[in-house]
């Protein structure tokens, strides 16, 4: 590939600013000062170094966000801030996307890459990747509804959905319409759209709030900040794949 593309895609900066490093005298390939951007280079190769310091090439990134609320799951969007825009200048890459989506009131764990083929296969249905959430609903969780689910809801448009394993973690009186609120947790194995909220809606309960906390083996940390995200460690990337 061309130098100059290697070297923004290392992150060294646009193509203009890394036209000035190599103007200025300050990449070497294998010791050698070059300064013609178009110059062909091996992207796996060890020799090409910035001021003496040698550059490694990654071709995929990773990173847990922790989504807020009011922020799309898209790559583009006319109205709305989208969660790559939540990436700093320095690791925002125009081929980077959401695996899967969040709604835009929906917070946590969402995962950004620009890894196509990890983006599909954790999207893969018959992947059955485990999604957990938290859930604030509006009504009373009793363990009839935690059966029903066990069992395998009809939603009320008559699609039917795999099993859900609910478990209660809190019934508390509140000023919900119902009077009662109840704390959950939620895994379910598909990832159809509005899925937890229209569950709740086929025993005739509201979600009142909504976080993703957990996808495969991949726990939201506790202390990422609402919008901060993290790059993956190699162990997390492969126990995904
Ligand atoms: N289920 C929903 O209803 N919404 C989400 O954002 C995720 C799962």
């Amino acid at each position: 590939m061309r130098l100059d593309k290697y070297l923004a895609q290392v992150g060294l900066g646009s193509r203009s600013e890394v036209k000035v490093l190599l103007k200025k005298g300050k990449i070497t390939v294998d010791g050698i000062i070059i300064k013609d951007g178009r110059f062909q280079v091996d992207k796996n190769s060890n020799g090409i170094a910035l001021e003496g310091k040698n550059l490694r090439y990654q071709e995929y990134f990773y990173y847990l966000l922790n989504k807020p609320q009011g922020v799309v799951s898209a790559t583009k969007d006319n109205l709305d801030k989208t969660v790559v825009q939540l990436l700093t200048k320095e690791d925002y890459r125009d081929d980077i996307f959401p695996v899967g989506r969040l709604d835009k009131n929906t917070e946590g764990l969402l995962i950004l890459t620009n890894d196509g083929a990890l983006g599909h296969d954790l999207t893969q249905p018959k992947k059955h990747v485990e999604k957990e959430y938290f859930a604030q609903i509006d009504g009373k969780v009793t363990p009839e509804t935690i059966t029903q689910f066990a069992a395998g809801l009809t939603l009320k448009n008559g699609e039917k959905v795999k099993p859900g394993e609910l478990i209660i973690e809190k019934i508390s009186p509140s000023d919900t319409q119902s009077g009662t609120m109840s704390e959950i947790r939620i895994v379910i194995h598909e990832g159809k759209f509005h899925q937890v909220k229209r569950m709740f809606e086929a025993v005739n309960m509201y979600v009142l709030y909504l976080k993703r906390i957990r996808m495969g083996n991949l726990q939201l940390d506790t202390d990422l900040a609402m919008g901060d995200y993290r790059k993956l460690s190699e162990i997390e990337i492969e126990n995904l794949k």
